[in-house]
């Protein structure tokens, strides 16, 4: 795989874990911190609900304690006023001061008043256990004074107090008692108050469950009720707290309060926006990383391979790759291009040995073969003249044979010394074709100069005077001295690389038939 894709899948990778442990731990964090701060609100809004209870209880134990005082009452009681009721406590104005019912039971436990807010009031006095109406007649004084009887559908808080009691002068013996029923009313009033829905069902469906949070939860003014459960919902959570009952409790009632789930809700809402923000960081990381590797690492050596390529398939180990920076990569480019300028030396100095003759230095027949080749292009595109002189050193076996291998050697450095000199131009090419075999290529050359540059060859060959006394005949055209015979041909059209070499060996061969030591012409 290739080093971007596995650079982009690596960053890829890494990131995706980094998200993902962070939504994991932000998800812990959050939800453990909304779970607690909701947790805790529903405690202090149920609190607040038992307090307003609490207040509401005092306040009629507030009155209780005033009404007694009541000399009107005490004197009702010894002898019973009907206009005093009908005068004292008429249902608009028991409405008024928020009190349902008024009851005064004389010390046998009879009723010896009763006055009603509402038309239907007090019915549920007729049909109370005896143990309530025992709770109701006689209060102790170190006993809460209030206290809730009924059922769900009819449940009435009543408080009372004695009117009777040590240190009060004119105590007569009686129970004042003030009800006040727990309808929907009451409910919605308490409602407002704590900014709750709050309602009453039957103790049997406030039991905890399996996973409702259950703990105590006092009243002042109600002790005995609870424990407080709390049950989580979808949609709210659900509160329970079993109220006490007095006397002879027939039902057990609970309060059953909803709380909604604004914080969870808001929880869950800011854990999707930072789950979001954390994804798109996320995002950012990678993308952020992954051109950063991209510009710092991947692209330089991908540009790098790129260019290495190239120079393996040219095989241009002249070139190099390009440098950028300063850090491990640009060192590993400044290294593969010092290794690309020693192929490039070597490879030279390889090419030139073989384009070489060892001996003497000249261009070799390869050499010579592919200079030939490009000369006749050349040709055919200016049309300039193009000679071409083979020389072969006469009776050079004798030589060999008279003077020793060196000795020969030497003669044929001596040779190649003198054609290197009758090569002047740069476009004149010398070379070793093998042997004691020389050619001499002359490019924008006429014949008559280079029948000029033969002589001269012959001429310097001459000056050189490199003994042959082996030579067939010495003492005739035999001149004692090392000599050449040269062929030389004019390339014409439609002269090949072959042909002209053909025509140029024709005439050496007529130069050698003809006694040697000379030039002939194609
Ligand atoms: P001709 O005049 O007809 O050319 O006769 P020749 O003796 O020069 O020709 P031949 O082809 O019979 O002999 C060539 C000799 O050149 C044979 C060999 O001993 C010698 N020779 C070829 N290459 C070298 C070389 O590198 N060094 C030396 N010392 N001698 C060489
Ligand atoms: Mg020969
Ligand atoms: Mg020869």
């Amino acid at each position: 795989m290739g080093l971007r894709r596995q650079m982009i899948g690596y960053v890829i990778a890494v990131s995706a874990g980094c998200v993902l442990l962070g939504v994991w731990a932000l998800q812990r964090g959050l939800e453990q911190a909304y779970h607690s701060a909701e947790l805790e609100e529903a405690r202090d809004d149920f609190r607040h609900l038992l307090a307003v209870l609490d207040g509401e209880i005092q306040h009629r134990e507030a009155m209780l304690r005033e009404w007694r005082l009541w000399p009107d009452l005490r004197r009702h009681l010894r002898q019973p006023d009907p206009a005093f009721v009908a005068r004292s406590f008429d249902p608009v104005y028991l409405s008024q001061i928020g009190l349902e019912g008024l009851m005064l039971l004389d010390a046998q436990g009879r009723v010896a008043l009763q006055a009603w807010a509402r038309a239907d009031g007090g019915r549920w006095a007729d049909s109370l256990p005896a143990g309530t109406r025992a709770w109701i007649a006689s209060p102790a004084v170190d006993a809460p004074a209030c206290g809730l009887i009924g059922s769900p559908d009819y449940l009435v808080l009543l408080c009372r107090r004695a009117l009777a009691e040590p240190g009060l002068k004119d105590g007569a013996q009686g129970v004042l008692v003030m009800a006040e029923r727990l309808d929907s009313h009451f409910l919605r009033a308490l409602e407002r108050r704590v900014g709750l829905p709050v309602r009453l069902v039957p103790a049997a469906q406030a039991q905890p469950l399996a996973g409702d949070i259950v703990e105590p939860m006092a009243s002042a003014e109600l002790p005995g009720a609870g424990p407080w459960s709390l049950r989580y919902l979808d949609e709210h959570l659900l509160m329970h707290w079993p109220l006490p009952m007095a006397g002879e409790p027939a039902q057990q009632v609970a309060l059953e309060v909803q709380h909604g789930r604004e914080v969870a809700r808001r929880g869950a809402q800011e854990l999707h926006d930072r789950r979001l923000v954390m994804v798109l960081l996320g995002v950012l990381l990678s993308v952020g990383l992954g051109v950063l590797l991209d510009r710092l690492v991947i692209s330089r050596v991908v540009r790098m391979r790129r260019e290495l390529a190239g120079i393996r398939e040219q095989r241009q180990w002249h070139a190099a790759v390009t440098l950028q920076g300063a850090d491990e990569i640009n060192e590993l480019g400044a290294g593969i291009n010092h290794l690309l300028s020693v192929i490039d030396r070597q490879v030279y100095e390889l090419e030139k040995l073989s384009m070489t003759d060892a001996l003497t230095g000249l261009p070799n027949r390869r050499s010579f073969s592919q200079r030939l080749g490009l000369a006749l292009r050349q040709q055919h595109r200016s049309g300039a003249s193009l000679c071409l002189i083979l020389i072969d050193v006469d009776h050079f076996k004798r030589y060999n044979d008279h003077y020793g291998h060196a000795a020969g050697d030497q003669a044929l450095q001596t040779l190649a010394r003198c054609l290197q000199h009758v090569a002047r131009r740069p476009t004149d090419l010398p070379a070793r074709l093998g042997g004691e075999e020389f050619a001499l290529l002359l490019q924008d050359t006429d014949a008559e100069g280079a029948l000029h540059q033969a002589e001269k060859l012959r001429e310097l060959l001459a000056r050189e005077a490199v003994v042959h006394e082996a030579q067939p005949d010495p003492g005739g055209a035999g001149t004692g001295r090392l000599t050449v015979s040269i062929g030389l041909a004019m390339f014409a059209m439609p002269d090949s690389a072959d042909t002209l070499y053909q025509r140029a060996d024709a005439a050496l061969y007529a130069a050698k038939a003809a006694g040697r030591d000379r030039i002939e012409c194609a």
